[in-house]
């Protein structure tokens, strides 16, 4: 996915059993405790380009991180997933809860008060300031600034926390599930309404040069 960039560490990990990363890149815990399962070795078709893999699997929300090393104790070269960064494109405070919004998807109530607040933003940057989010949506989606079908995912999803429609959902508290189904609904509008313009006005920019 595009919008998702490597996000540096601050200490490069090293391929040992257990991988230091600032953040699970599935739960977004703080420090979180990477087991190493499972180790091997690839080449590529020449034989040549020798790296090593391990597995390592997160204690506190059982997601799966595949790092790579030159050698074992090496410093990680690359691993996946990666971590998310925020597109530099979003308006200010869109991007900025966007990125609090992925730091607490683990808290999933927060994370979706914190969607809510980078789509209103979103929405207030491209004039919609009144009314409710669900409402400023279907206008927008009306005036044809998002696309009909943006407008039946954001039905589809909590935008907000103490949201009672869904007839599915019994005991009313978001799950993580809901958090990351929002965060992906509010990562994709913040894609179609400022990344992707500005990467084409980029692109006609460099064209034209
Ligand atoms: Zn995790």
């Amino acid at each position: 996915m595009c919008y998702v960039a490597n996000q540096i560490e601050i200490d490069m990990p090293t391929l040992s059993p257990n991988l230091e990363l600032n953040k699970c890149p599935h739960c977004r815990i703080d420090n979180p405790n990477l087991v190493e399962k499972n180790r091997l070795e690839t080449r590529d078709h020449k034989g040549s380009r020798k790296r090593i893999w391990s597995t390592y699997s997160c204690v506190r929300c059982g997601g799966v991180v595949t790092a790579s090393s030159n050698s074992v104790g090496g410093e990680v070269l690359e691993h996946y997933p990666e971590n998310p960064s925020v597109d530099e494109s979003l308006p200010n405070k869109a991007k900025a809860f966007l990125k609090q919004a992925f730091d607490t998807v683990h808290a999933p109530a927060g994370c979706i008060m914190l969607c809510a607040s980078s789509v209103d933003a979103m929405l207030k940057e491209k004039g919609y300031s009144d009314g409710s989010l669900y409402s400023r949506i279907k206008q927008a989606s009306v005036d044809h600034l998002i696309t009909e079908e943006m407008k039946i995912w954001a039905d589809q999803i909590r935008l907000d926390a103490n949201d009672q429609r869904h007839a599915d959902e019994n005991a009313g508290l978001p799950e993580e599930k809901d958090a990351q189904r929002t965060l992906e609904f509010t990562v994709a509008l913040g894609e179609y309404l400022f990344v992707l313009p500005n990467k084409v006005t980029r692109g006609i920019h460099r064209a034209g040069e």
